[in-house]
């Protein structure tokens, strides 16, 4: 079979093929713990619920405009004048079938073949991806100093004449880094400086620890004019636990607006009229959810940090946001791949392999599960790789004796 350059250049999503394997294990009645999800477990709010199986239930469930129904539209202007401080107009949104259709669109239309795409890295896993479907260049930046915190000149010396873009994900998936303020203001600044796209990935901005607060990078715009090319993306997944709604939106200037609807008409048409009136309803609903999730995400982390600060060998990052914690396991094992695949075959808890995001002997476990599988995952990866502990681990009725250390 001959496949196309792209058709052969593009890898399985890591995250995604990670719950089919889960899915199909725990069908067979294993005992899988999953520490790789990128979703909450708590049920999407009732309005959305019963939003969406009203309208199922009047039959009328036809198409919707390309760049999303004017109901879902108003919710966004108004969520954007909450937590952005700024009136944008209908003309100014697109809704997507999730964030990443918002982002994959907007690549689409301003990245030409050849053009780079720079993004700090550990990057979320799509994002190279994406670039290369647009026939452009990823360009993952890693910070000088070795944290996870950027800084403006790392990302100034990777600018080229070919550079069109940059994206920002605070707090980042998968090390739950939050950006400072100052960095934000350096990287808008900087990119209306040099006319450079800047795609601020909010999927997680109110997702945050420690008496934090979300970020307005609007705040720091010269120019909010329709020459503007400061793109904003977020949407109802994460915050609030709807990711199979698959509803996200884009916040950008008109005229790309307009020329990502037309790519969107040609692509799916807008987004399922069901889930858009779902989305409409939860962000015009009552938020005490997302702050519960938030609530218990952040119970979630200090948990599982203590438990991998307890774990000899193994460095934790400390996450000040979303639902991941990025590990280094490199003493373990330096090939991420095998360590993740080691991890399932023996001891049954999935993890996502730190080279999926651009980091090799590191893992990225998730807070979303329950307080149970956090303690008890990491109680059975401590001892399938602790020469330490005793000889012997009780999964539930299953005894497990470990004859590799
Ligand atoms: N951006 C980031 C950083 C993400 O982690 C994800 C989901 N994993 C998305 C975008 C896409 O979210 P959605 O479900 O809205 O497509």
């Amino acid at each position: 079979m001959s496949l196309s350059l792209i058709g052969r250049s593009i890898k399985a999503s890591a995250t995604l093929r990670l719950n089919e394997i889960a899915a199909i294990l725990r069908e067979k009645g294993e005992p899988v713990i999953h520490l790789g999800g990128g979703e909450p477990k708590s049920k999407a709010p009732l309005e959305a619920l019963v939003a969406a199986s009203n309208l199922i239930n009047s039959g009328e469930v036809r198409y919707t405009p390309a760049d999303g129904i004017p109901q879902l539209k108003k919710a966004v202007i108004r969520y954007t004048e909450e937590f952005y401080d700024r009136l944008v107009a209908p003309e100014n949104i697109i809704v997507s079938s999730g964030a990443k259709q918002a982002i994959m669109v907007c690549l689409q239309a301003i990245i030409n073949p050849q053009e780079e795409v720079i993004f700090p890295a550990p990057y979320w896993v799509s994002y190279p991806e994406m670039v290369k479907l647009c026939g452009g260049v990823p360009v993952p930046v890693f910070p000088e100093d070795g944290t996870f915190y950027p800084r403006l000149q790392d990302i100034e010396e990777r600018v080229t004449s070919y550079t069109k873009a940059i994206i920002i994900n605070s707090p980042n998936n998968p090390t739950g880094a939050m950006y400072s303020e100052q960095f934000i203001a350096e990287i808008v600044e900087f990119c209306e400086k040099r006319g450079l796209y800047l795609i601020m990935d909010d999927i997680y901005h109110r997702l945050i620890f420690d008496g934090r607060k979300p970020i307005n990078f609007y705040k720091f715009a010269k120019d909010l004019s329709e020459n503007s090319k400061l793109i904003l993306v977020n949407g109802v997944s994460k915050m609030y636990a709807m990711t199979g709604f698959r509803i996200g939106w884009a916040v950008a200037n008109k005229k790309l607006v307009e020329a990502m609807t037309n790519i969107q008409a040609h692509q799916t048409s807008g987004p399922p009229v069901v889930t858009q009136v779902a989305a409409a309803a939860a962000l015009n609903g009552p938020q005490t959810q997302v702050e519960s999730l938030r609530i218990t995400l952040e119970n979630n982390r200090n948990i599982l940090l203590e438990r991998l600060n307890a774990f000899k060998g193994v460095r934790a990052f400390k996450p000040d946001g979303t639902f991941y914690c990025f590990a280094d396991f490199s003493y373990y094992m330096k090939d991420s791949i095998k360590l993740s695949q080691f991890l399932l075959d023996k001891v049954r808890v999935l993890t996502v392999p730190g080279i999926e995001f651009g980091l090799d002997g590191w893992l990225r476990l998730s807070t979303c599960g329950s307080v149970k599988d956090i303690t008890e995952g990491i109680e059975r990866i401590k001892w399938a790789l602790d020469p330490d502990s005793p000889n012997e681990l009780y999964i539930g009725e299953r005894k497990l004796i470990r004859d590799w250390l």
